[in-house]
């Protein structure tokens, strides 16, 4: 008896919920589960529920997990924030770095993917609500960057990530906004398709925003314990 099917089924109800009263295709909406905390043997249940998109955000701990579970076809996504001298691991080992904010780090990621590998998938993370954190671009800097990153070689610029205050709307209806206003932009990325938000407290809200992929990790696995 997999204790994850549950979970996962009621996540994933939740979701098609939402799209319908929002009138979108529960197809374009993806769901990637939030593991950080939780053991390989957690993870590897949850795999055989069906679930194959993990985000992870401690470099350590991910790198643990990715070498325990290679037998296992998971698409590892990175969504702790990206530090200049981690770069190395993260291009050589996920499929997803969610929290690019900075130039630097897109060339320093793209200059360490290898050659054999297929494209790194990028999200611009933007600071969309102007909380006081160092992570994040400030909205203004999203189509400079966008520019910029968009043109370095081993990487694939896919959209926005944001992780705004909780019971912030507003917020969510802005990054939209921004996802859009690239998109109408004649030159914007060909593989921008991605807008990453929502967690397990504002997931519907998200959801009728405009989001493409909800980065849940409670309402799959339950709370976290930090301690162990
Ligand atoms: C931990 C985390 C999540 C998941 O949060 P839940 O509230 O447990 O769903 C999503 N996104 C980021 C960036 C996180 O750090």
């Amino acid at each position: 008896m997999n204790n994850f099917l549950a979970s996962r089924s009621q996540v994933l109800q939740k979701i098609e919920v939402a799209c319908k009263y929002s009138q979108r295709d529960p197809k374009t909406v993806a769901l990637l589960a939030v593991s950080k905390t939780h053991p390989s043997e957690t993870l590897r249940e949850m795999y055989h529920a069906g679930q194959h998109k993990f985000g992870e955000n401690y470099l350590q701990e991910a790198l643990d997990k990715i070498q325990s579970l290679n037998d296992l076809e998971i698409e590892w996504h990175f969504i702790g924030h990206v530090q200049r001298n981690k770069t190395k691991h993260l291009a050589a080992n996920f499929a997803w770095i969610h929290g690019v904010d900075r130039f630097i780090i897109a060339e320093r990621l793209s200059n360490q993917r290898e050659d054999t590998q297929i494209a790194l998938n990028i999200c611009l993370q933007v600071n969309i609500d102007g909380q006081n954190t160092k992570d994040g671009c400030h909205p203004n800097d999203v189509a400079d960057l966008v520019k910029q990153i968009s043109q370095l070689p081993h990487l694939k610029l896919r959209g926005l990530m944001v992780i705004p205050a909780p019971d912030n709307c507003g917020a969510l209806l802005q990054a939209k906004q921004l996802f859009d206003e690239v998109k109408q932009h004649h030159t914007y990325p060909e593989d921008w398709d991605t807008l990453s938000m929502g967690m397990s407290g504002d997931m519907v809200e998200a959801i009728a925003a405009g989001s493409t992929m909800v980065r849940i990790g409670t309402a799959l696995f339950g709370t976290r314990d930090y301690s162990v």
